[in-house]
């Protein structure tokens, strides 16, 4: 005696023919009559019911997946480290010419002024502090920058 055979008498499918209509049952690929069928079928039969449940259950974690798959789109996520990247050449461009400029104009500043011996020593001592302090900050700034973007990078890699 086979599985089949041990179906309800009053089943108008055998399991093994439900299960084949299965897939086609979940998915509404069934004329009305053959829906009709299966779902008498299922009516009665517990194993052909559990079976329904685990495709739905397949069908349901492959959905899951297909929604989750944007998150590991790598064309999405290169452009992003693209974007980064270039974000930070940006700032390192923007922060190399302003402290090229600044470094510039102060040492040409503080060059005629720190020379003159007409300006008291105070005052020129101020300038050059002055000058040197802000100089400082800049590559500090440069540098804070610079490093934040190591890290970013390297988050990115551990995520
Ligand atoms: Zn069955």
């Amino acid at each position: 005696m086979t599985a089949d055979q041990r179906g309800p008498a009053e089943a108008v499918l055998k399991c093994a023919d439900a299960r084949v209509l299965l897939m086609g049952f979940i998915d509404g690929e069934l004329s009305a009559d053959e829906a009709r069928q299966v779902e008498d079928h299922l009516a009665v039969c517990p194993a052909c019911r559990g079976e329904l449940a685990s495709y739905q259950q397949l069908g349901r974690a492959a959905d899951s997946l297909a929604t989750e798959a944007p998150l590991v789109n790598t064309d999405l996520a290169w452009e992003r480290i693209y974007d980064r990247i270039t974000r930070g050449v940006g700032w390192l461009l923007l922060w190399v010419g302003v402290t090229l400029m600044a470094g510039f104009g102060l040492w040409a500043f503080g060059s005629e002024f720190l020379l003159d011996s007409e300006v008291p020593l105070v005052m020129r001592l101020g300038a050059g502090t002055f000058a040197v302090g802000s100089l400082l900050l800049l590559v500090n700034i440069l540098r804070e920058r610079l490093f934040r973007r190591k890290t970013e990078r390297y988050d990115e890699v551990v995520r």
